[in-house]
């Protein structure tokens, strides 16, 4: 097997020196400002060792990265009645489309792509403010990550409050279904917060580390979901964490993934190691260019897949 770190720096390397790096996101203008020339990468194997290469501990706007995260409090706040609200196919349209609302009455195809991050989170404000809402989310974050530094960027969720035009249509569509139960601006204000949670990749590869570790966190050791759990959340990124890119990152990497505008992807190999990667250039259906590109060689160097032994 390869030296992990090598793996590591290599890839780092060769990253610096693409001459393709896709478009950063322009339609959240603060997104629009990030240098396309970072890369991050980090990795947690299961013995409880963190590599790292490149700008690993500088924090980015983890974006949707934060949907897996909602998913989890909720399920852990309601369980499976969840799945009465949101589906969990994939969904074969971009992550802010709105048209299959209207054939599924407000029912959402699954909870990673926008429409589903809304109800998920509308689901967490049950019982509180919005801003309680959004501390709930930040210390489950700051918990998994071990670190109490994690932060939400206050300009980039204004940034989203200006300019989320699209995802208040969402939430008032499915809202004329009852499947919003909260205010609009409630619903919407909370997931733009959860949306601007900025991490580095050293903290999303440790706070993504229960769902390698069959949902037992694999530096603190702590149960946060059960076994079962844990899986069925990694099928739901496998299938769904990359928007209408699912089956090619499935294809081209072989481990499930959830991607963010942001420019971060985290992935899981079950059993043996969660990763983080950043790189803010996107391609065409908004996942990270490179990181998709630096995961897809992680992967093959390493031999890691959910589709081998
Ligand atoms: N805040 C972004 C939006 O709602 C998240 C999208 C993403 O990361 O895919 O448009």
């Amino acid at each position: 097997m390869p030296n992990l770190q090598s793996v590591l720096d290599e890839i780092a390397h060769d990253m610096a020196s693409a001459s393709e790096r896709g478009a950063v996101a322009r339609y959240i203008p603060e997104l629009a400002k990030v240098d396309p020339a970072r890369f991050g990468l980090a990795v947690l194997t299961e013995d409880g060792t963190l590599h790292t290469a490149g700008d690993a501990d500088e924090p980015f706007s983890i974006q949707s990265v934060s949907k897996v995260f909602t998913l989890t409090l909720a399920l852990g706040q309601v369980g499976d009645i969840l799945w009465n609200r949101v589906g969990r196919e994939p969904s074969g349209n971009p992550f802010n489309s709105i048209v299959q609302l209207e054939y599924e009455h407000g029912i959402p195809r699954n909870p990673l792509i926008n429409a589903g991050a809304l109800v998920v989170t509308d689901v967490l404000l049950s019982g509180y403010k919005p801003r309680e809402a959004i501390g709930l989310i930040l210390s489950f974050m700051r918990g998994l990550a071990d670190d109490d530094s994690v932060f939400i960027d206050e300009k980039v969720a204004r940034s989203e409050e200006e300019t989320g035009f699209g995802n208040r249509a969402l939430a008032n569509y499915m809202k004329a279904f009852g499947n919003i139960r909260h205010a609009v601006e409630w619903t919407t204000g909370v997931y733009f917060h959860q949306c601007a949670i900025a991490m580095s990749c050293r903290q999303l590869a440790v706070a993504a580390s229960f769902l390698a570790g069959e949902g037992k966190h694999l530096l603190t050791g702590n149960r946060i979901v059960s076994r079962e759990r844990a899986r069925r959340i990694n099928a739901v990124m496998l299938t769904c964490g990359h928007y209408d890119g699912s089956g090619d990152f499935a294809f081209r990497v072989g481990i499930p993934g959830k991607s963010g505008v942001g420019g971060g992807i985290m992935a899981v190999v079950p059993g043996k190691a969660s990763i983080a990667v950043w790189s803010p250039g996107l391609n065409k259906v908004g996942n990270s260019l490179l990181g998709s590109l630096a995961l897809e060689r992680l992967a093959k160097a390493m031999d890691w897949s959910i589709f081998a032994p």
